[in-house]
C-alpha cells in the first residue's frame, strides 16, 4: 500500500516533471512580420510611436540590419526565410531571366514566376516547418502560393498588391488566433505600405510618415490582442524589413543607356533602376562593355568581376553584363520608354521618389529588426546585424536545427535570454531526487 509520504513524493516528482518539461519544450509559437521597404531610422521618433516603443522595450532592437546584395525585395525576402546569400538560394532580382528556357521571373504575380526554378535553390524555413510536419499560417506572404520542393504551407493568402491596414489588422487577429489554437506553429504576416509610400513620394515625405503612424497604430493593436488573449508568454513576435529606401532625384539623375550602347545588340535587359541586368549579343560583347565603361556614376560588371562582397556573381540567373548605379542615379533605356515616367499627362513628370536597390552597404538600403517575446532579452540594444543572420534567431525561437546557411550566430546569440531558467531547473531537480527516493 501506498503511504501519504509516498503519495506526496510522488505528487510533488510529477509536478517537477511537468515543470521541466513546460519549461524546457521549445514548442513555443512564432509570429513574424515582414515590413517591406521601413529603414531601419524610421522609427526614431519613438516617443511618437507608442507600439514600436513598447516592442523596444519588452524586446530586442538591432541599430540596423544590413540587406543582400541587390538589396530588392525577392533576393531579400528569400535571403531572411533561408539565411543565405542570394548567390547560394539563387533568387537574384526582381526581374530575371534564364537564357536556357527563355521564361521570365517578374515581380508580382505572373505565372512564370511560380515555376520551381526560381524557388527550389535553397529550403524557406516555411517549408521546413511543414516538412516536420509542423502547420506555417502565412497572410500576403510573396511566394506562400508557390509549390516550393513539393511543399506549400498549411494555409497562404494569396499576395495581393498593396495589402491595405484593415488586411494587415484582420491578418494579426486570425494569426493569433490559430497559433493559440494550436492549428499554426508559425505565421508570417506581409506589409507593403511603407515601400510604396516611400517609392511614390520619398523617405522624407508626410506621406511616409503618415503610414509609419498608420502601422505603429497597428502595432499598438498587435500588442493589446496579445495582452487579451493572455499570449505574452507563449508567442515570440519577430519584425524585419527586406531593405530601406532612398531620395531619387528623377529630373536630375537618370542614366539612358540608348545615349551610350545600340540596344538592338542586347539580347535581353531585365530591370531598371539601380540594378540593371543585360544580356548582349555574343560578337558585340567586348565592344557594349567598354561603351558602359565610360558611362559617369555607374559601374559595368563581367559576371566574373562582380565583388565578391556582393555574394551575387555565382548566382544561376545573373547576367552577362550587371550595371549598378551610384546611389540616387536610375538606369534605365531611354526616359521616353519609362512608362511611368509622364505618369499620365504630356509632362515629363516623375511620381518615383524613391528608390532601393544599390549597393547594400549604403546607409539608406538598411533595414530594421526588433524581437520580443519569452526566448528574447527586454529592453536589449543590439549592434548591426545581417538579412542572412534572422533565419538563425527564428530557428532557434521555433526549437528546429537550422540548415546550413551564411549567418552569424555569433552576432545574434547576445540577443537571445539564456537558458539559466532550465539549468536551474535541472539542478534543482537532480538535488531533490535523491531526498525523494530517501522518503520512498
Ligand atoms: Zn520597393
Amino acid at each position: 500500500s501506498v503511504t501519504s509520504v509516498q503519495y506526496i513524493a510522488l505528487n510533488v516528482l510529477t509536478v517537477i516533471i511537468l515543470l521541466l518539461s513546460r519549461c524546457c519544450d521549445a514548442n513555443r509559437k512564432l509570429l513574424v512580420f515582414l515590413i517591406d521597404g521601413f529603414r531601419y531610422d524610421y522609427m526614431d521618433d519613438l516617443q511618437n510611436l507608442a507600439g514600436f516603443r513598447e516592442i523596444v522595450e519588452n524586446g530586442v532592437k538591432v541599430d540596423y540590419l544590413t540587406p543582400d546584395f541587390p538589396s530588392l525585395s525577392y533576393p531579400n525576402y528569400y535571403s531572411l526565410m533561408t539565411g543565405r546569400h542570394c548567390e547560394v538560394h539563387q533568387m537574384t532580382g526582381n526581374y530575371m531571366w534564364d537564357k536556357d528556357t527563355m521564361k521570365e521571373f517578374l515581380i508580382g504575380t505572373n505565372p512564370d514566376s511560380r515555376l520551381p526554378m526560381w524557388w527550389d535553390g535553397s529550403e524557406p524555413l516555411w517549408v521546413t516547418m511543414q516538412k516536420l510536419g509542423k502547420r506555417v499560417y502565412m497572410y500576403y506572404w510573396p511566394g506562400c502560393e508557390v509549390t516550393i520542393l513539393g511543399v506549400q504551407p498549411a494555409f497562404c493568402e494569396e499576395y495581393v498588391y498593396n495589402p491595405s491596414e484593415k488586411n494587415l489588422i484582420d491578418s494579426m487577429e486570425s494569426a493569433l488566433n490559430m497559433l493559440k489554437s494550436d492549428k499554426a506553429d508559425m505565421a508570417g504576416i506581409y506589409y507593403e505600405k511603407i515601400d510604396v509610400e516611400g517609392h511614390h513620394f520619398g523617405p522624407h515625405s508626410p506621406e511616409i510618415q503618415r503610414a509609419i503612424r498608420s502601422l505603429d497604430q497597428a502595432f499598438q493593436t498587435l500588442n493589446q490582442k496579445i495582452k487579451e488573449k493572455n499570449m505574452r508568454d507563449d508567442i515570440n513576435v519577430v519584425l524585419f524589413s527586406d531593405h530601406g529606401m532612398t531620395d531619387l532625384k528623377w529630373m536630375e539623375k537618370v542614366i539612358e543607356l540608348d545615349n551610350y550602347i545600340d540596344m538592338k545588340y542586347i539580347i535581353k535587359m531585365m530591370d531598371r533602376g539601380p540594378v540593371v541586368s543585360l544580356w548582349p549579343k555574343q560578337d558585340k560583347f567586348e565592344e557594349i562593355y567598354q561603351n558602359l565603361s565610360t558611362v559617369d556614376n555607374m559601374n559595368v560588371y563581367k559576371k566574373q568581376e562582380i565583388p565578391d562582397r556582393f555574394h551575387y556573381k555565382n548566382g544561376r540567373f545573373v547576367s552577362t553584363l550587371t550595371l549598378v548605379a551610384e546611389p540616387g542615379w536610375f538606369i534605365t533605356e531611354n526616359k521616353a520608354k519609362l512608362p511611368f515616367w509622364k505618369n499620365g499627362t504630356e509632362e515629363a513628370e516623375g511620381w518615383q521618389h524613391g528608390w532601393h536597390g544599390y549597393d547594400n552597404e549604403f546607409m539608406d538600403m538598411r533595414g530594421f529588426f526588433l524581437a520580443q517575446g519569452p526566448d528574447f532579452k527586454t529592453n536589449f540594444r543590439a549592434g548591426p546585424i545581417r538579412t542572412v543572420d534572422v533565419y538563425n534567431v527564428l530557428c532557434k525561437t521555433l526549437g528546429i536545427e537550422p540548415l546550413p546557411n551564411n549567418g552569424s550566430w555569433s552576432r545574434v546569440e547576445c540577443m537571445m535570454r539564456s537558458s539559466a531558467g532550465a539549468v536551474r531547473a535541472a539542478l534543482i531537480y537532480s538535488c531533490l531526487l535523491p531526498l525523494l527516493l530517501l522518503t520512498l
